[in-house]
């Protein structure tokens, strides 16, 4: 039986098999595991065992492979890895996918931490291209013969854009391109990358799918819909697998066993138990963010709005046809930005801090903060003007938030 995320979610440990009937898997904190045999000692690390084992924590523990498996399910995936964060996993799936000599295309508009590692990877030897991904014909534009990889956001954070999701999927499927899509604002709850082709899904699982705020994570999640024994940069180790996993595998080898950026197991049952409620917390503050949009909208002293279910968004059309709903993600200007810094202190329900995808709302100016390192050159280019404000919509009464912004925007 193929489950939904919400049920995936509540079932995963339990039809894995957990141990004595336990309804989550256990946080498992050993770091060794033995074993009576030393022929088994050998198999797990020759990958010949028939069951699932663990031999050393940085590569993963019982606990972190339930998580996996959750996520797996949820994303409808081959199989998946989790890392210490978010970071770790786009960094991994990168670095142990590319070589110097090859071109990653990419979104223009994306997370920014993920962007500043766009200037490492150059230094390595990977170029780069930054296009404007809601264009296909700009995508299919900046293509080169070298062209490897392609990487976007579901819905960019903080400018809410949405790249042209299937057409780029049918342009990779095309050209035999490994189409990565960074999940993270829309999560499986509401769009699974898979369905447009995506060969790796990433999640930061500290936002969206934990909720809670208090724990780190990530997961890079292979699908089926990439052939990999064609793709140049697998070890020979590797190739010796089923192809739809060779990817996998090596980001497990060389990117968290070599790297060594590990989930722990606490951070992993943190994160399994605040995955049960994504799809309730997901259409919760999907309906809370497009009633605040609307009524922002309509207020005299806001002179724009960004969500993609707002039908004035730029790609309305493809959200509505892609995403069951717009997720907690908005941005907004005001009519007179020289009234920002008062306007956000009178707030007193959204938190001012960095994060995203918290039960909590969150808000932050982003020019001065998360864009600030990036300097007014890349600030304009990707469309981050000095008075947009970003909106993390949490699971706070929505009338008590339109109460609270009615307040603070006089
Ligand atoms: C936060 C974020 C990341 C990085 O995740 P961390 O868990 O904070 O490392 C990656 N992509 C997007 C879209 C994000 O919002």
């Amino acid at each position: 039986m193929t489950l939904k995320p919400a049920s995936t979610a509540q079932h995963a440990d339990r039809l894995r098999g957990t141990p004595a009937g336990a309804i989550h898997e256990p946080i498992h904190s050993s770091v060794q595991y033995g074993f009576e045999r030393v022929e088994d000692l050998i198999g797990v690390f020759q990958g010949t065992l028939k069951t699932p084992a663990y031999n050393y924590a940085r590569q993963g523990t019982p606990t972190t492979a339930a998580l996996e498996s959750r996520i797996t399910g949820m994303e409808a995936g081959l199989g998946t890895v989790c890392f210490a964060t978010g970071m770790a996993a786009i960094t991994a799936t990168m670095l142990t996918l590319l070589r110097a000599g090859d071109h990653l295309l990419a979104s223009r508009y994306v997370f920014g931490n993920t962007h500043s590692f766009f200037g490492t990877l150059a230094d390595l030897g990977v170029a780069v291209s930054l296009v404007d991904s809601g264009s296909i014909d700009a995508v299919r534009a900046a293509l080169r013969p070298n062209t490897r990889m392609v990487f976007v956001e579901t819905i960019a954070n903080p400018g809410t854009q949405v790249p042209d999701l299937a057409a780029l999927g049918q342009l990779c499927r095309e050209r035999g391109l490994v189409y990565v899509v960074d999940n993270t604002i829309t999560s499986p709850a509401l769009f699974r990358p898979r369905d447009v082709g995506a060969a790796l899904v990433i999640n930061s699982l500290t936002k969206t799918i934990a909720g809670h705020g208090a724990a780190l994570g990530g997961a890079v999640t292979a699908t089926d819909c990439f052939d990999w024994s064609t793709y140049p940069n697998i070890f020979a180790s590797y190739r010796r697998l089923d192809p739809r996993q060779q990817a996998l595998q090596q980001i497990r080898k060389k990117g968290l066993r070599d790297m060594g950026a590990s989930l722990s197991s606490e951070q992993a049952h943190q994160i399994s138990l605040g995955s049960e409620t994504l799809a309730l917390r997901v259409a919760q503050t999907s309906a809370t963010a497009l009633r605040l949009a609307d009524w922002l909208l309509a207020h005299p002293a806001i002179g724009g709005v960004r969500y993609p279910m707002l039908p004035s968004h730029p790609q309305h059309a493809i959200a509505r046809a892609l995403f069951s709903a717009g997720s907690w993600l908005l941005s907004f200007e005001l009519r007179d930005p020289g009234r920002l810094v008062a306007v956000l202190n009178r707030l007193q329900l959204p938190i001012k801090a960095t994060g995203l995808g918290d039960n909590r709302s969150l808000i932050i100016p982003v020019a001065p903060t998360i864009f600030h390192e990036a300097g007014a050159e890349v600030r304009a280019a990707m469309a981050i003007s000095d008075g947009l404000i970003r909106l993390s919509v949490g699971l706070e009464d929505a009338a008590d938030l339109i109460d609270d912004f009615g307040q603070a925007l006089g």
